[in-house]
Parts: structure tokens; C-alpha cells; sequence
């Protein structure tokens, strides 16, 4: 189900728009970003209870992809089913200022977030501007317990603002990306068992798939392999966890994965639309 009828269209909206609404639906003040709250998500939280928030970024799951991958991706699907699932437009085509829009609120134009590195020059900027500052931050000045779990790198530019409850899980990047995930998978659900209000987790194997993959059938591999992880965290949430699950751009190495896809399925990635799902465990 969707919040609109089942046959009638998906809605659209941007991942600037994700971080005003955990801003909302945690009462955690922030500096009104460009992106708006989502008043849909705001109902079903309201339906369902929503005193926790887990983000689980997929990295590469654009929304056409997604929507290739329903079949197999069966954990990602119940929470679709039961949730809501957006058209969600990407700000950025790669993986660093996507993500820091998806946590900030704000366009890379405005982040100025284009790699690991610039976070710290900017913050050298200037270390008050709320542009660079992620729902994570704002949740912890708010006195929330935020924990996020991503690889070792980005792990390090949390250092120091997540408060004394904060968490912060970093993993050595791998060329078993499959492994790689696992462990974040492992980390997510370890996080979890300490009761934090917000969680953000990235997993990367669809994502290196797509760059190194050559057949349809090895990103099936990934897109599996990252459907029993989001299982295994969607698992360790508890009651009245609301959780957020979209891609952070549409794939990467898209001559090799156009090939077959419909007017419509490209016209969705040159958009750069990712899925969106938000949805509850
Ligand atoms: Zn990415």
C-alpha cells in the first residue's frame, strides 16, 4: 500500500525532506532546512507510535531498481507494503553530498558536502553553520541518544558531536563488500539493543555491485544480500520504531544496466528518483 490508492500514482518527494521529518516526529528542534515535512509520515507515526527513528540508507537503490527488485527483495517489500513508499527525487548523484543531504535537509549547493573531506573544512568555516549539521547532531544537542553505523572514514566526522550517549560504530571498508554489510548489519542490531531514539545505517554491496558487477543476475546477488540485512535490523527494532529506508542516488554504471530498462524506468533515473519507504518493524 501506498498513501495514495493502490493503483493511483506514487507519491513524489526529495531527501532533503527526510530530516525536517524525524525533526518532527521526534520533536528534535533543528534550523528550518530547504527540505519540508512530510505530513503523510506524520499520520502514519501518529497511527503507529514513533518514539524511535532507524535511517536505513541503501546505497544505489535507485527507484526503478527498486521496483525491479520487489520480487526478491522481500523483507524491503513488507515494509512497503505495510508503510509507505515514495518516489523519492535524489539531490546528488554520488554518495557523499547524497548522504549528507539525506542527513541535513539541505541541497549539496547548500551542504557543500562533496566528499569526507569537505565536512571538515567546512566545519573549520564555520563550525555553526546548521547547513552542515545532521539530524544526528541536532538530536543529540536535543538531549536524544543518536548512534549511527556506517564505515570507519564517516564514522570519524560524528566524533565529538553526538553527545555522551551518542554511538558511533565505524567498519574498515573491504573488498568482501558482502562481509562488509554484515558486519554493519551486526553493528545495526548491537546499536539497537542500547535503545537509541535515532539510528542511521548505510549499506554499500548493491552499490559496489553496480560498479563491478557485469550480469543482472550478481546485482540480484547484492540486492538479496542487502534485503537479509535490512531484515535482520528491521528485526532488532522494537515497538514503535519508525523506520526510514531509501537509496541515496539512482545506480552507478547505468550503460550497463539501461540496456533493458523501459522509457519510463530511465526517464527515472535521469531524474535521479530513489525509493523511499517509510514504515514501521
Ligand atoms: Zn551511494
Amino acid at each position: 500500500m501506498t498513501d495514495s490508492s493502490p493503483s493511483g500514482p506514487v507519491p513524489e518527494c526529495s531527501t532533503i525532506d527526510i530530516a525536517p521529518t524525524i525533526s518532527k516526529l521526534l520533536a528534535v528542534p533543528m534550523v528550518v532546512p530547504t527540505g519540508r515535512p512530510l505530513s503523510s509520515v506524520e499520520v502514519l507515526a501518529e497511527k503507529h507510535g514513533c518514539k524511535r527513528v532507524v535511517v536505513l540508507i541503501i546505497d544505489s537503490l535507485g527507484y526503478s531498481l527498486y521496483e525491479r527488485f520487489t520480487p526478491i527483495m522481500e523483507n524491503t517489500r513488507k515494509l512497503a507494503e505495510k508503510g509507505l513508499l515514495f518516489k523519492c527525487r535524489s539531490e546528488a548523484s554520488h554518495t557523499s553530498p547524497a548522504i549528507a543531504s539525506i542527513f541535513t535537509g539541505y541541497r549539496p549547493e547548500e551542504h557543500r558536502i562533496y566528499s569526507t573531506g569537505a565536512i571538515y573544512r567546512e566545519r573549520d568555516k564555520d563550525p555553526e553553520n546548521p547547513r552542515l549539521r545532521s539530524i544526528l547532531e541536532w538530536g543529540a544537542r536535543a538531549g536524544r541518544k543518536a548512534a549511527v553505523v556506517i564505515e570507519a572514514e564517516g564514522a570519524e566526522t560524528f566524533r565529538g558531536i553526538l553527545g555522551k550517549n551518542g554511538e558511533i560504530y565505524g567498519v574498515s571498508d573491504s573488498e568482501d563488500i558482502l562481509a562488509y554489510d554484515r558486519e554493519i548489519a551486526k553493528a545495526a542490531v548491537r546499536a539497537l539493543g542500547h535503545g537509541p531514539d535515532i539510528l542511521a545505517v548505510h549499506l554499500r554491496a548493491l552499490d559496489r555491485f553496480s560498479h563491478r558487477a557485469e550480469s543482472w543476475d550478481e546485482l540480484k546477488t547484492a540486492a538479496k544480500a542487502v534485503d537479509e540485512n535490512v531484515g535482520k535490523i528491521v528485526s532488532g527494532a522494537g515497538k514503535d520504531t519508525l523506520i526510514f529506508l531509501c537509496g541515496d542516488h539512482a545506480i552507478h554504471g547505468s550503460e550497463k544496466w539501461l540496456k533493458m530498462a523501459t522509457e519510463e524506468e530511465q526517464k527515472n533515473h535521469l531524474d535521479n528518483f530513489v525509493a523511499l519507504i517509510v514504515s514501521f518493524s
